[in-house]
């Protein structure tokens, strides 16, 4: 046999996107193509009118066939997943579809295929006129359904889910909901998703199955074939197509050490995070939708601290009404019960896009038109959410929060409107709760600056360390570039972190930090030393937050403080704390606490 050439080591790629569930997974890629098929477009003889009807009659046949077959499959997936097929079903016999599609068949002499993708996309504009969100989201209802015909006509292979086992990691360009039921029986390792976000139904269904997920990668479908092996990182949004042996193993560690500290963790996550000296930290959770309740709940939380409302307006062609956002809202508040909920108007603008609403293109637009700012603008989309949630009050204990304030000024305004639609719905016959405290988020300098004045006008104040290192520090933190630079213990922060905690104590007001760092455990004993009230944070950072803050001592946390204060280097301040925090914790370090990103390990 004549020499083989040297066979090319294949090189790792690294794909980065948004990771949306977080925790790793090892397997082999399992790719479900959905891609878009491409629809021909052909004239028909009048004499081949009646072989077209019945060519779409046998699609739609082997259609409503094949959705049976995923249902007896299923048997106990849960009444959900079988009420989304049912709605598949029933889509296969609707009158607009079914005779719609005929009807352009026989007048426009074209092809089933050309003639049901027209139909098709006069249903969806007519969803997307609907107001109500449920009967909205419907819309992939449609493509999925839609899409399982053409694939019929067309003699294209449905997308093969019965070939998955447990060791796969599912690729798609996106999942439909029948697909995420079927995989609900047969348990996989994650998903990686050419599109999505976090508010994407592949997202949801992740972190409730707590399986790691990345989203957004754009390109995943096409890179990666069946078989391939893949390393999902859902806790940094990166997926590894074909990782190196060492890779696979520096992963396989991470991974073992993942699952064991969260099992340990787990068992203790409802307790409360009371330090060994007796101070208890109160722990929150941070959620963009209100179906997260139930989970930032589960794994811990003492209520909700932040519940980022900005996500009811992404991704959509409409503005969400009145109605539908006290659904939410209501959702959201029940759940919580006593512990409360603390919602925040929306922030739009800067890094967060949206679909209906033209913000003008700014130069800069981290420091336009954005949040507070443009709700004072806009008052009517301002007072829509304001009457929501006054009307949702009276169903849990509510807080609202109000962004990016920047001067006294702004906190007159808004209170003086929250007061106008509390007499509005009065005039209406609608209740409100009494007592609603008011806050807001001290998330720039100049709010830092004054926090003392602000502290007299509000009845909490939740620090927003994303926005206020991105402006103290001016640092774009959607910039990979400048990454490096942001960083919590620089000494201009941890003032200004004091000044704050320092101002809402003289007034005798409540202090929470909802930004990323209330959820590293790093920092935790520096802000058990400035004295914070609460941590809000994301679900699965509560258990290892609350086992670090049990290990720590309160009069030892406010030593440290003092001692960081009197540095002028955030590298010695850094390594004072990592030094503390060692000794405090006694050996019992998770990793995470130290690497947060296996990648700078
Ligand atoms: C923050 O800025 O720290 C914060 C919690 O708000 P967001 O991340 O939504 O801007
Ligand atoms: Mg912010």
């Amino acid at each position: 046999m004549a020499n083989r050439p040297p066979r090319k080591k294949r090189r790792t790629v690294v794909l980065q996107g948004i990771g949306v569930s977080p925790g790793y997974a090892i397997g082999r890629a399992h790719l479900v193509d959905r891609r878009r098929l491409r629809v021909p477009k052909y004239h028909i003889t009048p004499g081949r009118i009646p072989a077209e009807l019945e060519r779409f009659e046998l699609a739609l046949r082997a259609s409503e066939e094949q959705i049976r077959d995923i249902k007896g499959k299923l048997e106990s997936a849960g009444e959900e997943h079988f009420l989304i097929l049912d709605a598949h079903q029933l889509m296969l016999k609707d009158e607009m579809l079914v005779e719609g599609t005929r009807q352009l068949i026989q007048d426009q002499a074209v092809n089933a295929e050309w003639a049901l993708k027209k139909i098709l996309r006069s249903i969806k504009r007519i969803f997307d006129n609907i107001s109500d969100e449920y009967f909205r989201e419907r819309r992939s209802d449609v493509d999925f359904v839609g899409d399982r015909i053409l694939r019929n006509l067309m003699g294209s292979t449905q997308p093969n889910l019965s070939l998955v086992d447990s060791s796969s990691i599912i690729v798609s360009h996106d999942l439909s909901p029948a697909d995420t039921a079927f995989l609900l029986k047969t348990p996989v390792l994650g998903f990686a998703t050419d599109v999505g976000g976090k508010t994407s139904h592949t997202a949801i269904m992740a972190r409730s199955l707590e399986l790691p997920a990345v989203v957004a990668l754009e390109r995943i479908s096409e890179l990666v074939g069946s078989g391939d092996m893949l390393i999902i990182d859902g806790s940094h949004g990166t997926v590894l197509v074909n990782p190196s042996e060492d890779e696979i193993r520096s992963y396989q560690s991470l991974q073992m050490g993942y699952s064991t500290r969260r099992a340990q963790l787990d068992l203790r996550r409802d307790e409360p995070a009371i330090t060994r000296d007796g101070f208890r930290m109160g722990i929150q959770g941070n959620i963009e939708l209100a179906e997260e309740a139930s989970i930032v709940l589960g794994y811990g939380a003492e209520g909700v601290g932040l519940f980022r409302t900005e996500y009811l307006y992404m991704n959509r062609e409409t503005l969400p009404t009145e109605e539908e956002q006290f659904e939410h809202y209501r959702t959201v508040l029940e759940r919580c019960g006593d512990a409360g909920a603390t919602i925040r108007t929306l922030d739009l603008g800067g890094d967060k896009f949206i679909t209906p609403l033209r913000i003008s293109r700014e130069m800069n637009p981290v420091m336009g038109l954005r949040a507070i700012r443009f709700c004072l603008r806009e008052q009517g989309i301002f007072r829509t959410q304001l009457r929501a949630m006054l009307r949702a009050s009276i169903y849990g204990h509510l807080r609202i929060m109000f962004p990016l304030i920047s001067d006294v000024t702004e906190v007159r305004q808004v209170k003086k409107i929250v007061g106008e639609c509390r007499q509005e719905l009065a005039a209406e016959g609608q209740p409100v709760a009494d007592d609603i405290p008011l806050g807001i988020m001290i998330e720039l300098p100049s709010a830092a600056m004054i926090a003392d004045l602000l502290a007299k006008e509000v009845a909490f104040f939740a620090i927003g360390t994303n926005d206020l290192i991105q402006y103290t520090l001016a640092i774009d933190r959607a910039n990979e570039h400048v990454a490096h630079l942001y960083r919590p213990l620089h000494p201009a922060l941890l003032r200004m972190l004091d000044r704050i905690v320092g101002a809402a104590k003289a007034a005798g007001i409540p202090v929470s930090m909802c930004g990323e760092m209330a959820g590293d455990p790093f920092y935790a004993p520096i802000l058990v030393g400035l004295g914070l009230d609460e941590l809000s944070m994301n679900a699965v950072s509560i258990p290892l937050v609350k086992s670090v803050l049990r290990a720590l001592v309160r009069s030892r946390c406010v030593e440290l403080l003092a001692e960081v204060m009197q540095q002028t280097e955030t590298d010695d301040i850094t390594r004072i704390v990592a030094e503390r925090l060692e000794h405090m914790l006694d050996g019992m370090i998770p990793p995470e606490v130290f690497r947060p990103d296996p990648r700078q390990a």
